[in-house]
């Protein structure tokens, strides 16, 4: 493993960071592998030692969805938590099964998208800006769609939104579209036609999506969305997202469990 090339302190092999749990495993008799999201280091693996025994003083900290500060001992496979201390426990996604539902969501897609030990600030203050969202708003769907939206530009898979990938003209608010992930844009109506292509857009989810990537996020508890065009919007997501990661997120399969998310039957599409 390489070390670490930057970060508050490191000395000896021992560094600190500060970082996100994103999900962990257990290992052997009393250990657990834990996947956390770090400021400094990006996304990084680590072992917490008997940390299932009842006296672990790590025990506590080591939850999926905690906000810690972290010190690490770096090991030749795999590096070890020596202290684990939480800063936030995100009370108001633990108690409330559609924001951790969301809060799942999240956790799930960055994980599926950032590469190992790539710190990437942005990304992190995005992710937990997220969190505090989803726990904090009237919606909590409009706080995973924002965190998708911004996401994607972050990371490289910004689709062409305000033109037609094809013939290049300008496209307007409110427009029917579609969305086509193997194109990388949108299609205008003319270019999506006679065949269908990609995935079918009404217009409403194009103009919500555009204003989530450009809007701050102080300014998102006055932005209303309707509960359908937030679904339009998160089912034409779900078609991108697919497509680019090459598989279904289990996560999605959940919200559409606790009927957070249903399959819009009328939308046929090509690609999917
Ligand atoms: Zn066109």
């Amino acid at each position: 493993m390489e070390p670490p090339k930057k970060g508050a302190e490191c000395h000896l092999g021992i560094y600190k960071t500060e970082g996100i749990i994103l999900k962990s495993y257990n290992l052997k008799e009393a250990d657990r592998i834990l996947t956390i999201y770090t400021k400094d280091y990006g996304k990084i693996s680590a072992v917490a030692k008997g940390v299932r025994r009842s006296r672990s003083k790590l025990r506590g900290a080591t939850q999926q969805l905690t906000y810690v500060d972290l010190v690490l001992y770096q090991g030749k496979s795999i590096d070890t938590i020596t202290q684990c201390e939480t800063k936030e426990m995100f009370i108001a996604l633990r108690e409330d099964l559609h924001r951790w539902a969301y809060a799942v969501y999240t956790i799930e897609l960055l994980d599926a998208m950032v590469p190992e030990r790539q710190p990437q600030v942005r990304v992190y203050a995005e992710f937990l800006a997220a969190l505090h969202l989803i726990a904090a708003l009237e919606e909590p769907e409009i706080g995973a769609l924002f965190f998708t939206v911004r996401l994607l530009p972050l990371l490289g898979y910004q689709p062409v939104l305000h033109k037609c990938i094809s013939c290049h003209q300008e496209i307007g608010e409110g427009t029917r579209t579609s969305l086509s992930a193997s194109m990388g844009g949108i299609l205008c109506g003319d270019c999506s036609s006679p065949e269908p292509q990609g995935y079918p857009m009404e217009g409403g989810e194009l103009a919500v999506w555009r204003r989530l990537a450009a809007m701050e996020a102080r300014l998102l508890p006055r932005l209303k969305v309707s509960p359908t065009v937030r679904k339009r919007l998160f089912l034409c997501l779900r078609y991108y997202l697919q497509y680019q990661l090459e598989r279904r997120l289990k996560s999605v399969e959940f919200l559409k469990h606790l009927s957070l998310l249903e399959e819009d039957k009328t939308n046929p599409t090509k690609e999917n």
